[in-house]
């Protein structure tokens, strides 16, 4: 552990050795969780629960996958009755699995349910709690009478789970907290975590303890400061419950890898996390590798290279503030953070290439296009260009390649540290000087800080890297160094999946903390530049630092869903990928839908079979609009609200 992580900012047990979280060990069915055990994998069922047959199956494919538990949900009585029927089943077949049994609104249900499965999962938000969008004041008398009466609806079930050794996980999603809670703390971390902490306290009177808790959100932001902060509130009420950790709403493909590994793998950089549960809105057994892939990361991660340690974290981690930093060439500042694309190791560089960062040729105007996601810089390292480049973008060469032009003003020189150090020659504009934690501690280092000409980019080559990185971020901000700073990761000999894991981590970490003001990968690997560009500017709007494309927050699906979610999902992104910025939740079902869209600008919600009910923000704007005009009625809306425009073709 570093000297001292200042208390009231504590929230794992080290920002630059890692160590796994000390938690308690939860017993769940034969396989406990928490404490010294490995970070479990799980999901969730889409078939509907009383279909025991399909439910059986679904449940096979994910444990084969590597599913450790299968949470199954259960709505009603009925559907908590059937997991008899599931849980009977999958044991005749040779699957002992322990099965969780989501709750959402009734007690009865999940009084049930808990006889029954090994875990229930119950939401603070809407287990008793009510949440019809009303603000409602509250005298502290009120409040309490609202929680006492929440009390005595709710220690039922925990003496049943207590009888029954069965487990809970107690579930708090910020976009379905009660109105209580809304009404006391807002839409928060705090009010987050305070709902869980409400239940929490009521299971440890009853001295139950065998608990896990989740604080879900589709903003990775809150979701990774409301992890922090709960884990910083237990430490003060002595508690140390182990954690399920989960973006909601994630959404699917690309979109949905990233921002779950930037919110999951941001808290497992620091060792936090007990179990992952990846939520894509596609097949479950798709979010088994996805999550096996993010845990697999930290199995030798203990041994990383030392990182010197700091007594006390500089920033505050329960709050997005960006770092201060000063402009310099459109880097840095109140500018959002660029995006820089690498050609250094391309060996012939045509019109087509630039195709690939978002930039396109017209031969017959001699004019460059450029789409939403085109890069800001260009890293040529010893190439050089043959014809113009795009106006928008800027180039940069190895300094001793930028010595040589002809016209220096069309690049900007990169440095090594000691290169920049010796130089006589420099930029007046601006120097990239790329540096590592050591130099920073050099005696010289002093002498490049705050020059208004300096951008840095930083690089590590320890398998810590993260971490490492904000080690670095932590010495500006305590120094007040104020130079814009770029992020530079590697990757070289891994695949796509793996590479959009990681990177999402590796660049999420530090964004989320207001850290970095422009993103570079390096690869050596030359055929996935586009690749690598989309991944980035997805990894940006991941964190919510840049905004290029339009964010489709989308339910996982589950046995409530009234709509094939995949193929609607896509028919959605097909007529409106091109809403730069617009945010549009896709719910299966009306119950738990509304409450879980979190800030979507538009909601397109199951509300019946063939049914969807249409939403500008919370409000509902049209109901049960036949599925085939959904669609466009949803395009209307968002036309009269003017925010339309229409896709052009590049
Ligand atoms: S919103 Fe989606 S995942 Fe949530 S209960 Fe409804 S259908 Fe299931």
């Amino acid at each position: 552990m570093d000297a001292k992580i200042e208390n009231i900012k504590k929230y794992c047990e080290s920002l630059t050795k890692y160590t796994r979280l000390k938690t308690r060990e939860v017993k769940i069915g034969d396989i406990p969780l928490g404490g010294n055990n490995p970070i479990r994998i799980q999901s969730m069922t889409t078939t509907d629960t009383m279909n025991t047959a399909a439910t059986v199956e679904q449940s096979i494919r994910m444990i084969n996958a590597g599913c450790e538990y299968v949470r199954i949900t259960a709505p009603s009585i009925n559907e908590a009755r059937n997991l008899e029927n599931i849980k009977k089943e999958l044991r005749v077949r040779g699957y002992q699995t322990p099965l969780i049994a989501d709750i959402h609104f009734t007690p009865n249900a999940a009084e049930l349910a808990a006889r029954i499965v090994e875990k229930v999962r119950v939401n603070p938000g809407n287990y008793v709690d009510k949440k019809k969008f009303e603000t409602i004041e509250y005298t502290d008398k009120e409040y309490q009478l609202e929680l006492e009466r929440i009390r005595e609806r709710f220690v039922p079930l925990v003496k049943i789970c207590k009888e029954y050794g069965t487990a809970m996980r107690i579930g708090t999603n910020h976009g379905s907290l009660s109105d209580r809670i809304m009404s006391r703390y807002g839409d928060t971390p705090l009010g987050m975590v305070e709902s869980a902490l409400e239940f929490l306290r009521i299971c440890e009177n009853e001295n139950y303890h065998n608990i896990v808790l989740s604080m879900k959100a589709s903003n990775t932001q809150v979701m990774v400061q409301a992890y922090r902060l709960l884990i910083n509130k237990m430490n003060a009420e002595g508690m140390n419950y182990p954690l399920h950790l989960g973006v909601t709403e994630a959404g699917d493909g690309e979109d949905g890898r990233v921002k779950s590994a930037l919110g999951i793998g941001t808290l497992l950089e620091d060792g936090i996390g007990d179990t992952i549960r990846v939520s894509l809105t596609e097949e479950p057994e798709y979010e088994v590798p996805v999550a096996i892939s993010l845990a697999k990361r930290y199995d030798s991660r203990v041994n990383h290279e030392p990182i010197v340690g700091i007594d006390e974290s500089p920033i505050n981690p329960f709050e997005y503030n960006r770092r201060k930093s000063f402009e310099v060439i459109g880097i840095g500042g109140s500018t959002v953070p660029k995006v820089i694309a690498d050609f250094s190791l391309m060996n012939e560089i045509n019109y087509d290439s630039f195709k690939s960062i978002g930039y396109y040729y017209d031969a017959p105007t001699d004019k460059w296009n450029m789409n939403d996601t085109a890069s800001d810089f260009l890293f040529l390292g010893d190439n050089e260009l043959l014809f113009d480049s795009p106006n928008n973008l800027k180039l940069i060469f190895n300094y001793k390649k930028w010595l040589s032009l002809s016209d220096r003003t069309i690049g900007i020189p990169y440095f090594k540290y000691d290169e920049f150090v010796a130089a006589s020659e420099k930029s007046f504009a601006a120097n990239f000087v790329e540096i590592s934690i050591y130099d920073i501690f050099r005696d010289d280092f002093t002498k490049l800080t705050n020059q208004k000409n300096v951008i840095f980019v930083l690089a590590s080559k320890n398998i810590h890297a993260m971490p490492e990185m904000r080690r670095m971020f932590f010495e500006f901000v305590n120094s007040g160094i104020e130079n814009p700073v770029v992020i530079r990761n590697s990757y070289h000999e891994i695949d796509d999946d793996h590479l959009r894991l990681y990177s999402s981590t590796d660049f999420g970490g530090l964004l989320i903390d207001g850290f970095g003001d422009a993103v570079w990968i390096r690869s050596g690997e030359n055929g996935r530049i586009e690749f690598i560009n989309r991944t980035l500017f997805g990894i940006l709007q991941a964190a919510r630092t840049r905004i290029s494309k339009t964010e489709y927050i989308a339910c996982p699906s589950c046995g409530r869903t009234l709509f094939d979610l995949v193929e609607v999902t896509n028919k959605i992104r097909n007529r409106t990928e091109h809403l730069k910025g617009v945010k549009i939740a896709i719910m299966g079902c009306i119950v738990n839908g509304p409450g879980e869209m979190a800030d979507a600008d538009y909601g397109y919600v199951g509300s019946g079979v063939g049914k969807i009910t249409l939403y500008r923000g919370k409000e509902v704007i049209k109901r049960s609009v036949n599925s085939e005009n959904a669609l466009d009625e949803l395009i209307e809306l968002i036309k009269e609200d003017n925010v339309w425009v229409e896709p052009v073709k590049l």
